[in-house]
């Protein structure tokens, strides 16, 4: 889709009027050069918008669905509506998990999908995910088009490049170009038991926009990262990471986040899924990391593990005074828990804006606060 076509007055105000919301929308449709991303708040699951400087779009992942749909959903189209666009031209689900693929059907009755992208059938016998998968995704995709995309694909935007490194458990067997050295970390990996579920199927991309590189792999799992990331490195650097799995130590492995270097991590966890003490120990003593960012405060990171309050996007809707040091240990999910706070309020977003010579702006919404960094 070209730009005058993405990017049209018309259906922007259809979108206003069908969400009911009155707002003064201020015309941007005049050509950009940064590509944009914006890192969306679904509460612990995925929903990252990329828009192309020509007005492309590609979205990774829709959020939770049932009684959260309606509020994922509002989230994309609010994140849709801040960068002007209003179609989806290609929409990769990375895997079958209900936090990934949650208000796809909700989302594309509202917004039209072009193509949808995944990686086949789901590998679990989850009731819920086959009846989607079986029934309800083919009434979606039917209008549009669908692609399974394996290791080495390319979904191609005008300047920007989405290489598929890994897919329904298989990973790139070459390096691309910058990749292809020896990985040092990979002497020290200990394997964790073997991801036979849906994470490790998880749809990774490596995205090209001139210098600079995004790595985004979902909920790929430990033993597969270290499948795609040895012996060889055919990654090479990393300007930003978006934080595998929520930020959760099932992903995460030295060989990949420390291999990749990346300069800026952004990791799209919950305030009670992710940022446990292993992980953010691999996360803050990544080679040549400058900030981590973190879309909610994690109650598995504490004081003594999470980041300044100025790069995290979200609280909870009851803002407690006081943050406890230590880390919450222990079960957070199951029965006999106590459920984890709500965030159902204004939900905030971190939208980066990337040139082609590498430079990159990170912009909390919830505070304003806005960090440059330079091309290497
Ligand atoms: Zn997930």
């Amino acid at each position: 889709m070209q730009k005058n076509k993405s990017r049209s007055a018309t259906p922007i105000i259809a979108i206003l009027v069908l969400t009911g919301l009155l707002a003064i929308h201020s015309d941007k449709s005049i050509a950009q050069d940064s590509f944009d991303l914006y890192l969306i708040d679904v509460e612990g699951g995925g929903a990252t918008l990329f828009v192309a400087p020509s007005g492309e779009t590609l979205l990774i992942d829709t959020g939770n669905g049932g009684a959260n749909a309606q509020r994922d959903m509002g989230r994309i189209l609010d994140a849709m509506q801040d960068a002007d666009v209003t179609e989806i031209d290609y929409l990769v689900t990375t895997h079958w998990h209900g936090d990934h693929y949650g208000a796809m059907e909700e989302l594309a009755s509202r917004v039209p999908v072009h193509q949808f992208i995944d990686h086949g059938p789901t590998v679990e016998s989850s009731a819920a995910a086959n009846e989607f998968i079986d029934t309800t995704y083919p009434e979606i995709y039917g209008r549009a088009e669908r692609r399974i995309v394996v290791p080495g694909d390319k979904i191609e935007l005008a300047d920007i490049e989405f290489t598929v490194l890994a897919a329904a458990k298989r990973v790139i067997d070459r390096a691309v170009p910058g990749g292809g050295v020896a990985n040092p970390y990979c002497a020290d990996f200990t394997p964790q038991s073997e991801d036979n579920g849906e994470n490790a199927q998880s749809v990774g991309v490596l995205v090209q926009f001139g210098d600079f590189r995004i790595l985004h792999l979902g909920d790929l799992t430990w033993n597969t990262e270290f499948q795609l990331m040895c012996p060889r490195n055919p990654i090479g650097t990393i300007d930003l990471f978006v934080v595998s799995h929520h930020g959760q130590p099932s992903s995460n492995s030295a060989v990949l986040v420390h291999a990749i270097e990346p300069r800026v991590a952004i990791m799209n966890n919950g305030t009670r899924k992710g940022g446990q003490p292993a992980a953010m120990q691999i996360l803050h003593s990544a080679p040549g990391l400058e900030d981590l960012w973190q879309l909610h405060f994690s109650q598995l990171s504490g004081q003594q593990y999470t980041v300044p309050g100025l790069f995290i996007a979200n609280t909870v809707d009851e803002v407690q005074s006081t943050m406890p040091i230590e880390p919450r240990q222990g079960a957070t999910r199951g029965p006999g828990v106590e459920p984890a706070p709500r965030h159902n309020g204004e939900a905030h977003w971190f939208k980066v804006s990337s040139q082609a010579d590498g430079s990159f702006t990170v912009t909390n919404s919830r505070n304003g606060f806005s960090k440059a960094y330079t091309g290497r």
